[in-house]
Order: structure tokens, then C-alpha cells, then sequence
């Protein structure tokens, strides 16, 4: 029945109100017993009964015998009950003999302060008292209806009856009704958003991505905030997912495309001369080839996501890896008429997989080479600053728009395949690699280019500390081709 919140707050609001108003109850009645009011009534009409006595037995000469009747009627009028007391403190006259008896206390012992007074029974009696000139004392006396005793008395149940009962339950109405109005504002103020959250995922589920707004409490608002986020991220997640299958698709299908022709014209006996068979084989050799790469760099990407990767970290000679790869590609460097020279300052030591590392700036210099026309020039530059090294590959080939200098680094963004020189397509994972494997060096790779005049990809590697493994490497002079 209080599953859902609306109804839970309600029910919490409700206990809330029952709670204070049982304490505010509980402390109206003790309130009551306790009030002195009904107490000071009590004296305050002693007191008038008393001035209005005094006045009218100021100047008498009245006689006991004659007192007596006249204490007797007005104790009748007034209901009030009239005790004299002897200077010695013997009681002379009483109006109500057969109520419990009062002692008035003897001399050296004063009557209460407070005014009360017990009687012999232990009732307690509010009194005012007046020493008259001869002595004698006069106590005017009303039995105390307030404290405790109220609770015996039927004026507390009409009181109970008459004002308090009433009041509260009417109260207590008003609350309530309150309650349950404020609950169900409170209750849709908490829950419209939690019910966007809930429409919203099942719109996701049924593979509508929507945004929720941003309304309601702060806690309620931080979550739907989370959940626009969340929303947003498994939505780019499912669709580079789906990119990345209809890239991984587009790029096998090509290749395959070529082998099933080439070898679908061998079986049909179409490709005849040794020549030919010798040519198809060959393009089908590079077609698997490109796809074996392919399936390398997939799975390189793929290790690199689950972080297991595993690098072989030593100790490296910076120098030494760039000339290697500088050394390799000359020859293609040659064939595209492509000036390429390597400076290398005095270098501290890295750590770092050196075949990796090889991988990250082979793909660069050779991207630089299949990007640069001929007779152009492409210089690999390397040197330290501080707590880094260094290494620029430049270029001055046709150069990166800049709106596509950021998604150059995203798996399977070519820029146009129709500029590479040699005629090949990459699949466009080179560089996401090479992010990959430099980042996973503690480094960082970013790019620099100008259309029309040339590109500066420069990769940045930690130095290895403390100083006694950083050794220094001699400066070796420009090597161009
Ligand atoms: P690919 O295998 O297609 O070369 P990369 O990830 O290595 O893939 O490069 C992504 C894109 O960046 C390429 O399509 C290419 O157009 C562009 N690119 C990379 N290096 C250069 C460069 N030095 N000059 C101009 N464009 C470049």
C-alpha cells in the first residue's frame, strides 16, 4: 500500500503531525493541570471577599454570637468557607464544621506563603487571612481545585470536554488535511523528474535516446544530470560501436573483394599465361597482406582498450631507434623523391618498448613521405628540455585542415584517400595507435599544421629518473638523403 513515494511521504508527513500533535497534547494538558490560573482565581475572590468584609467589620462591635450568624450567611452567599482563630490560635468559629478540620499554625510557625493550607484529612485549601485588632484571626478558605486534584475533578473532563478535545481534533484535522495536500505537491515536485527518468529509460531501451530536464530537489536533479550524462555516453558508445563495425566491414571488404575476383578468375581458368597467375597471386599475396595488418592493428587497438597490452620496457637509446627507422625508409623516401634528414641532440635516456616506439614514429615519417610531393622534405628533429625528449616529424607537404587536426587521431578517419601518392588506401588507424602506444609511455603526441605549407607531429616522452640511468647520448650531424 506504501510502495510507491508519493504515498511514503505521505504517511511521513502524517506520522510527523500525529507525533507534535501528541506532544503539543501532552503538553497543553500538563499545562492545564499545572495552571496556577484556576489557584489565583481561588485567592482573588478570597481577596475581594475579604476587603468586602473587612469594610463592613472595620467600626461593628459585633458579638461572636452575632458574628457567628453574620460569618455564616455570608459564607452561604459567597461559598466560601470562614475560620477564627483565638490570638492563641484556637479555633473559634468554623462555617462548615463538617468538612475536615484546619489547624492554623502556632505561633512561632507561619502558615504557608503560597497560601495553601491542609486541612487534618491532607486536602489542600487556598486561604487569605486577616489579624484582626484584637487578635484574633480571621481565614477565608476555598478547597485548591487546580495541580493534581484537577484530575479528579469533573472540571478537568469539562474542560477536556469543553475546550481542549475539540481544539486539538480540530487542529489536528486542519493538519492533516494540510498534509496530505502539501505530500502530493511535495510528492510531484520529487517524482516528475524520477518519472522522466524512468519514461527516458525506457525510450532508451527501445532505442530512443532522450534528454531529461533538469528539475526538482538537488539530489533528484544531480541524477537526472548523471543519467543525461550516462545516456549520452552509451549512446556515442553504441554508435561508434556501430562505426566501428561498418569501418572494420568496409575495410575487409575491399581487400576481400579483390581476392574472391583473383582467385574466382584462376579457377575459371581465366587467368591462363604464368604471368597473369603470377600477377593475381601477387595481388592477392597484398590484399591478404593489407588484411593480416588490418587484423594486427584491430587487435593492438583492442588490447590497448582492455589495457593489456603489454609493453616490453627497457632502457633506450632515442638516437639509435631514429636513425633505424629513418635508415628503413630511405629507400622509400627515395623512390618518392623526398628529402629525408634526422638531427638528433645529445638525447637523455627513455624507457620505453623500443619496437613499439619504432611502430609510433615509422608510421609518422612514413605518413610525412606518402604526404609530401616531391622534391620535398621531411625532417625527423629530436632533442631534450628539461624533464622530456622531444621528437618532431615535419614535413612540407600539402599540410591538415584545421577543423580535421582533431579527429586525425580518431580510429578509421582518413582525410582523403584520393592524396596518398603511392595509390594505397590506409584504413586509418596509424595514428590512433600511435596515440595509443604514446600515451601508454607516460607521453603525448599533438600536431601542427598549415595547408600548403606542411605538418609538425611532435611526440613528447618522459625522462627517465633518477639521473644514474640518464646517460648521455653525443650529438650526431644531420643525416639527409
Ligand atoms: P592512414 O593509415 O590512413 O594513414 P593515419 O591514422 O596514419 O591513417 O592517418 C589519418 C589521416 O591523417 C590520414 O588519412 C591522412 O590523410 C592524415 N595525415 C596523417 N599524416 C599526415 C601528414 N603528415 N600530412 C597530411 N595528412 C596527414
Amino acid at each position: 500500500m506504501f510502495n510507491s513515494l508519493r504515498a511514503r511521504l505521505w504517511l511521513t508527513y502524517a506520522i510527523i503531525i500525529f507525533l507534535i500533535l501528541s506532544i503539543l497534547g501532552l503538553g497543553i494538558f500538563v499545562y492545564i493541570i499545572r495552571n496556577p490560573i484556576i489557584d489565583r482565581q481561588a485567592i482573588q475572590r478570597l481577596d475581594i471577599a475579604l476587603s468586602f468584609i473587612q469594610r463592613q467589620l472595620n467600626d461593628s462591635s459585633l458579638s461572636l454570637r452575632q458574628n457567628q450568624e453574620y460569618f455564616n450567611r455570608l459564607s452561604k452567599s459567597l461559598s466560601i468557607r470562614l475560620l477564627l482563630f483565638s490570638p492563641e490560635r484556637k479555633l473559634l468559629l468554623d462555617t462548615e464544621p463538617e468538612e475536615s478540620s484546619i489547624l492554623w499554625p502556632d505561633n512561632d510557625q507561619k502558615p504557608s506563603l503560597q497560601r495553601r493550607i491542609n486541612d487534618l484529612d491532607g486536602n489542600t485549601w487556598l486561604y487569605v487571612s486577616w489579624i484582626r485588632p484584637k487578635g484574633d484571626i480571621l481565614v477565608l478558605a476555598l478547597p485548591r481545585q487546580g495541580g493534581i486534584q484537577l484530575l479528579k475533578s469533573s472540571q478537568l473532563r469539562q474542560i477536556l470536554r469543553d475546550d481542549f478535545l475539540p481544539s486539538f481534533f480540530r487542529a489536528g484535522l486542519i493538519a492533516f488535511v494540510l498534509a496530505i495536500i502539501f505530500a502530493a505537491w511535495m510528492g510531484s515536485w520529487i517524482t516528475a523528474p524520477l518519472k522522466e527518468i524512468e519514461a527516458a529509460s525506457e525510450a532508451v531501451a527501445a532505442g530512443e535516446y532522450r534528454q531529461i530536464s533538469l528539475q526538482g530537489p538537488d539530489e533528484v536533479k544531480n541524477l537526472a544530470g548523471s543519467y543525461n550524462e550516462m545516456v549520452q555516453k552509451v549512446h556515442s558508445t553504441q554508435q561508434s560501436q556501430q562505426d566501428f563495425v561498418a569501418n572494420v566491414s568496409h575495410e575487409l571488404k575491399t581487400p576481400l573483394t579483390s581476392i574472391q575476383g583473383f582467385s574466382q578468375a584462376i579457377l575459371d581458368g581465366t587467368v591462363d599465361s604464368k604471368e597473369s597467375l603470377q600477377k593475381a597471386a601477387g595481388i592477392i599475396k597484398i590484399e591478404a597482406d593489407r588484411m593480416y595488418r588490418l587484423v594486427v592493428d584491430l587487435l593492438d587497438l583492442a588490447r590497448f582498450d582492455a589495457g593489456t597490452i603489454n609493453l616490453d620496457r627497457k632502457k633506450l637509446d632515442l638516437e639509435d631507434l631514429l636513425t633505424n627507422v629513418v635508415n628503413r625508409l630511405k629507400p622509400q623516401a627515395g623512390n618518392a623523391r623526398v628529402h629525408l634528414t634526422l638531427d638528433v641532440e645529445t638525447l637523455p635516456t627513455c624507457v620505453g618498448d623500443r619496437d613499439r616506439l619504432a611502430q609510433v614514429f615509422t608510421n609518422l615519417v612514413d605518413n610525412a613521405i606518402k604526404h609530401t610531393p616531391f622534391e620535398g622534405i621531411v625532417g625527423v628533429k629530436a632533442w631534450s628540455e628539461s624533464d622530456v625528449v622531444r621528437i618532431q616529424i615535419m614535413d612540407s607537404g600539402e599540410g591538415i585542415p584545421e577543423e580535421q587536426l582533431d579527429r586525425i587521431f580518431e580510429r578509421f578517419y582518413k582525410i582523403d584517400k584520393s592524396r596518398k601518392k603511392d595509390g594505397e588506401p590506409g584504413t586509418g588507424l596509424g595514428l590512433a595507435i600511435a596515440q595509443q602506444i604514446t600515451n601508454a609511455h607516460g607521453g603525448q603526441i599533438t600536431v601542427k599544421s598549415t595547408v600548403g605549407e606542411g605538418s609538425v607531429f611532435e611526440v613528447i616522452l618522459p625522462v627517465v629518473k633518477p639521473d644514474d640511468s640518464t646517460v648521455s647520448i653525443r650529438r650526431k650531424e644531420p643525416d639527409l638523403l
